[in-house]
């Protein structure tokens, strides 16, 4: 992770308590245009974000894989689910299926995702600022500020905007 991310990481860490505080307070208060808000958070950060130069959720978070993740990247490995499943996945202990390890099988020396266009719905989703009810999604942003750079960045962009 180049050392920009890190920076971010950084002041993620130290101002960890007040991001946290007010993404709480977004989650009490009443803002009908949260969900554009944090559209807008995601598009500015990611803006300043590649995330073929970080990498931090394929090398330290698992995604949950449902079953139709399991049978498209299955096939990708030319393999039946269940020996998939044997070789690559586990329960955790909410019951979701996950990889086995971290980093991620499937991420490549260079830093890609060798099953890009087959990936897990939410790996392609992560971080779930751009979609769905953002109100509800409040607890992941604030447990992801730990994780992604890009989620402190819009998290930013919100502080900022004066919500
Ligand atoms: S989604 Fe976040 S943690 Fe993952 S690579 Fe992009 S910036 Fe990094
Ligand atoms: S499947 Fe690809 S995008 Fe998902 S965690 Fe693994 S390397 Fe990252």
């Amino acid at each position: 992770m180049s050392n920009r991310y890190e920076e971010i990481m950084e002041r993620g860490r130290r101002k960890q308590a007040v991001y946290t505080s007010f993404l709480k307070s977004l989650k009490k208060k009443r803002i009908p245009q949260l969900d554009a808000m944090f559209i807008k958070a995601n598009d500015s950060a990611f803006q300043h974000i590649n995330c073929l130069s970080c990498g931090r959720c394929c090398s330290h978070l698992g995604p949950k894989l449902n079953d139709k993740d399991i049978n498209r990247l299955s096939k990708t490995q030319r393999m039946k689910p269940v020996r998939f499943i044997d070789s690559y996945l586990r329960r955790d202990e909410d019951g979701d299926m996950v990889f086995q390890s971290m980093p991620c099988v499937f991420l490549g020396a260079d830093g890609l995702c060798l099953v890009y266009t087959d990936r897990p719905t939410a790996c392609r989703d992560y971080p779930h600022m751009d979609s769905g009810r953002q109100k509800n999604r409040i607890p992941v942003h604030i447990e992801n500020l730990l994780h992604c750079p890009a989620v402190i960045l819009a998290t930013e962009y919100l502080y900022s905007a004066g919500m």
